[in-house]
């Protein structure tokens, strides 16, 4: 199926076609003839699936882009106020179709002119409030959109929302999305939705196929070493780290920040503009790591997040779900790692229901298999690397002194010095002994079933990986193509940039 399938104008779709889409996600395939018929639609579907487009490649293609705001969409944060603006405006612009972004902690007159120009308004709940109670802007939008509705129910926005439809008119179309949808997003749905038509690309359509979702089973003590070695082994691009607290997330910051990497907290109570920073220098490398709360994570867009870490497990799958969507997003590969102590195996069997995925287990590699891991990437590495005319002086120099193997010694043991594995070599539990711990937590409930889970338990060697995720490429020895030749940026010593 193909963006030309759906009935959209001219104009849209030239939009889509310089936005580079070739082919309609899920969720798109499903809503926009949905939308286009007229219909109020209640959608679900995860993080990264293209949503925006979903709701607005249709809208913008019924608006009749007279200098009238005809659109309204309703977003939980400031970020992603801008965020969907900058994606609407894309599909727009060949449309003359303008998007206003309205949001608080800032002044009033320069958003209310934008208003007074735009097409659509996109716009935070509490600032929106504020400005039809004060009267400040009259709205009489024919689309209303409320996306990630369940962020904003979680954030407290049930009131704002309600009051806030008090001052639509009736006669509109109401398009609600949300990753999840709990009851309260139910029971808000029928308030303010008419005969709404259900698109739910949930389960293994949504929890996103090109996300791995891994676990590894630790001692409560080897959090933060299985942490290190993951890092290390897996040598993300940009990724995330999630933990429950506050004070959790300071800690670890710490620990990351003297092990040299380039890592920054993500907290719920940042000062906006400083947050606004922080994801800056994520989006642009200077940062490669974020450790993040949930509530600090939210809404959280940055595209190249390679791996998601669960410092510890959450409880909810809802949770869950969120979390691991921040990578794997626009169509790319991502990775969610979660650490679990023996007893959290429980959690992950209730997520893996509740969520409808495997996950599958490995065991935490050894210092010496990503020492060697790192080996094969540093010889590709100085393969690949150009001699310079300062090298050759340099050497020169040296043989002064030295032979030319020796020299090779010591610019071979400083490199490695920057690269040393620390920690102890096995971390976690083996295949084996996770299988007795599930082995165990299944006789738990099930007293009964002891005998025929039991045959299972002795299965095959160590290293391997147990189960689900039959689409992943398995790892056979330690590719380091898959690292090729990216730098460990700030763990190189002497550049321990931050910023
Ligand atoms: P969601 O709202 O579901 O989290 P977004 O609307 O933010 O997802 O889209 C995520 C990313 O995917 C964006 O960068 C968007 O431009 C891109 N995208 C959306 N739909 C498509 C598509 N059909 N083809 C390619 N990229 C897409
Ligand atoms: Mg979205």
């Amino acid at each position: 199926m193909k963006f030309t399938d759906f009935n959209l104008k001219k104009s849209i779709q030239d939009a889509i076609q310089e936005a580079g889409f070739t082919e309609p996600s899920p969720v798109q395939k499903e809503a926009i003839p949905l939308i286009l018929d007229g219909n109020d639609i209640i959608a679900q579907a995860q993080t990264g699936t293209g949503k925006t487009a979903a709701f607005g490649l249709p809208i913008m293609s019924m608006m009749k882009a007279d200098g009238s705001v005809e659109g309204l969409v309703i977003v939980p944060t400031r970020e992603l106020a801008m965020q969907v603006s900058d994606e609407l405006y894309r599909f727009g612009k060949l449309s003359n179709i303008k998007t206003a972004t309205v949001y608080g902690g800032t002044a009033y007159a320069k958003q209310i002119e934008r208003i007074n120009q735009a097409s659509i308004v996109v716009a935070t709940p509490g600032r929106l409030q504020d400005l039809l109670m004060s009267k400040k802007i009259k709205l009489n939008p024919h689309f209303v959109v409320l996306d990630e509705a369940d962020e904003m129910l979680d954030m407290g926005f049930l009131d704002e929302i309600k009051n806030i439809f008090t001052f639509l008119a009736k006669d509109r179309q109401t398009l609600m999305f949300s990753a999840t949808m709990p009851k309260a997003i139910r029971k808000l749905a029928e308030e303010i939705l008419q005969e709404p038509k259900t698109v739910s690309i949930t389960k293994s359509e949504s929890t996103n196929t090109s996300i791995t979702q891994l676990y590894y089973v630790v001692e409560e003590r080897e959090r933060d070493d299985a942490l290190v070695r993951l890092i290390d082994f897996k040598n993300p691009n940009k990724c995330i780290i999630f933990c429950r607290m506050k004070k959790e997330v300071d800690r670890l910051v710490a620990h990351l920040t003297a092990q040299g990497f380039k890592v920054s907290g993500l907290h719920g109570d940042m000062e906006q503009k400083q947050r606004e920073v922080t994801i800056k220098a994520f989006k642009q490398g200077g940062i490669d790591i974020f450790v993040a709360t949930d509530v600090a994570a939210r809404g959280l867009d940055v595209n190249d997040v390679t791996h998601v870490f669960n410092y510890h497990i959450p409880f909810d799958s809802e949770s869950y779900v969120h979390r691991i969507g921040r990578t794997g997003r626009g169509g790319k590969t991502g990775e969610a790692i979660t650490l679990v102590t023996p007893n959290e195996l429980k959690t992950i069997k209730r997520i893996e229901k509740d969520v409808g995925t495997t996950m599958a287990t490995e065991v935490i590699p050894t210092r010496q298999e990503v020492q060697n891991a790192k080996e094969d990437e540093l010889i590709a590495k100085i393969a690949g690397t150009q001699i310079t005319e300062s090298a050759i002086k340099l050497v020169k120099t040296l043989q002064h002194d030295l032979d030319i193997v020796t020299i090779a010694h010591l610019l071979a043991s400083m490199i490695q010095s920057e690269n040393a594995i620390l920690g102890k070599d096995k971390i976690g539990l083996t295949l084996d002994q996770i299988a007795l711990a599930i082995e165990k937590i299944r006789n738990e409930r099930t007293p009964s079933s002891r005998n025929r889970s039991r045959g299972r338990s002795g299965n095959d060697s160590n290293r391997r990986r147990s189960s689900g995720a039959g689409k992943d490429k398995s790892r056979s020895g330690h590719s380091s193509r898959d690292h090729g030749g990216q730098s460990r940026g700030g763990r190189n010593s002497g550049q321990k940039s931050r910023s």
